[in-house]
């Protein structure tokens, strides 16, 4: 396959280090408040990367991080811990705040139909690791003690800033936020490995180290569990694209410092959730996570055909107009499928045309709303009932959209069963819409008939008024 590589800027063909086999490593979520649409976004992707990797005949191992200490909130080495601010906020210990919000991590990313990878490995149960490719760094000459604190001395790199100008204004957050910080640093991109003197006297985690009782810095884990696990080289690291400065960037030097050599070839970086406010942030709060959804009455899976409609590099902007367009858009798929006859073998010789054109597709930088199009033509092409079905549940062991499970519950409506609030809502735009007729104003009539339709209510006048349900 062919996919956009951050580090080159360029597309390029996909090539593992041993043809087949690929080893991938996804940086996972800072476990201290659930994970909003925005990150799950960038899981969704990441899963459809992985399931075409096997599709198109790899083995895939994949390994993903939880990040449960030294994540600070500039994302530099400025700022509050973020697991503290969240076990102060809820008054709870770091680690109860960790498992709560990793399970919850888990349990949305079920919902979305992802993959949980293979090895999911929490920073804190690896700090020994860390401690070792700190002191690694140290006798080669790529840190320095200073006030206490383990730094990377990124002056000894000829290359520090790996991912060019493409993410600059990444790159200029993150500087900005070096620039308020500690004088033990030699220069002002260089970075803690290891913290011994915490901003914050009430650190919960500390670990015994040659440098004294202290905490990782947050980048040296990707780099200790990637190279543990996965070896010395890697074939694709991803994430989110604010991951590609500081992150990754730091990553990628300890990695190699360490290493002595090239790590990792390709990065696939998935651009940014943005609502009406912008860029969506857990720091920012007011984000949209996987429950508001659901108690909305919005299937997850619609949620994940929403981001499949979309390119992952190009931004995408969340609005509820547009996620009821893929609510209908799904509901109508599902119904289609339902009305297939499930009996009779497939024809394979037919189908294998429309599976090159998936492969396709989905092989060119992971065009996900061409797979989309490459399973309507299938659903309107002049094959058989049972040929089709064949070839949607083919498809969805990538796209993962449920659609014969679905189908097979009888094209139910997308949403679920509706809140207290949810059906108060709409009792009042049904309201709305009657106040609206009496008065003849046909057009806030009509809107709010598009609205409810949007969220499948279905209207019948009867002697005692509108009676309504959500059908499909
Ligand atoms: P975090 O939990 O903050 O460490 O982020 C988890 C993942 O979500 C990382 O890969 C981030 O790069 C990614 N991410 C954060 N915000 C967004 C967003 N608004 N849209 C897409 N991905 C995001
Ligand atoms: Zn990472």
């Amino acid at each position: 396959m062919e996919l956009y590589n951050t580090l080159t800027q360029k597309k390029e063909p996909f090539v593992p280090h041993t043809p087949g086999q690929v080893k991938m490593y996804t940086c996972g979520p800072t476990v201290y408040h659930y994970a909003h649409i925005g990150n799950l976004r960038t899981y969704i992707m990441e899963d459809v990367l992985e399931k075409f990797l096997r599709y198109d005949g790899n083995q895939v191992d994949r390994v993903m991080n939880i990040t449960d200490v030294g994540h600070l909130s500039s994302d530099a080495d400025t700022g509050e811990d973020k697991m503290l601010a969240g076990a102060r906020r809820e008054h709870k210990t770091v680690l109860q705040i960790a498992q709560f919000y990793t399970d919850a991590f888990f349990k949305d990313c079920e919902k979305l139909n992802i993959r949980k990878p293979d090895t999911v490995v929490p920073a804190t149960s690896r700090v020994a690791d860390f401690i070792h490719m700190v002191e690694v760094l140290l006798e080669k000459g790529y840190a320095y003690e200073a006030g206490g604190n383990v730094y990377f001395d990124t002056s000894k790199l000829e290359n520090y800033y790996v991912f060019g100008n493409q993410n600059s204004e990444d790159l200029a957050v993150g500087v900005r936020d070096s620039v308020e910080e500690d004088s033990n640093k030699r220069n002002k991109t260089d970075f803690v490995l290891w913290f011994t003197k915490s901003k914050f006297d009430d650190q919960e985690l500390k670990w015994e180290s040659p440098w004294g009782l202290g905490y990782p810095g947050w980048h040296i884990e990707c780099s200790a569990i990637s190279v543990k696990e996965l070896g010395e080289y890697l074939d694709i690291h991803c994430g989110g694209i604010d991951n590609a400065f500081p992150h990754h960037t730091n990553e990628i030097a300890q990695s190699e410092a360490y290493l002595g050599h090239p790590w990792c070839k390709n990065w696939f970086h998935v651009l940014h959730l943005n609502d009406a406010r912008g860029k969506m942030s857990k720091s920012k709060g007011g984000f949209l996570t996987v429950s508001l959804l659901e108690e909305k009455g919005y299937d997850p899976l619609v949620y994940r055909l929403f981001c499949l409609q979309s390119h992952y590099r190009k931004p995408l902007t969340f609005s509820f107009e547009t996620l009821d367009n893929a609510a209908q858009a799904y509901q109508k798929l599902v119904q289609r499928i339902a009305a297939l006859k499930a009996d009779g073998d497939p024809d394979l010789e037919a189908a294998a045309p429309y599976q090159e054109k998936f492969k396709e597709a989905l092989g060119n930088d992971l065009n996900t709303s061409l797979g989309l199009t490459v399973l309507y033509d299938v659903l309107k092409a002049d094959l058989t009932d049972a040929t089709k079905r064949y070839l949607v549940g083919d498809f969805d062991q990538v796209l993962s959209l449920g659609l014969l499970e679905a189908a097979a519950k009888g094209a139910k409506p997308a949403g679920k069963e509706l809140s207290a609030e949810e059906a108060a809502e709409i009792e009042a735009l049904i309201a709305k819409r009657a106040e609206a007729r009496k008065n003849k104003d046909w057009a806030t009539a009509d809107a709010i008939r598009d609205q409810l339709a949007a969220r499948h209510v279905v209207m019948k006048d009867t002697p005692n008024g509108v009676e309504w349900h959500v059908g499909p």
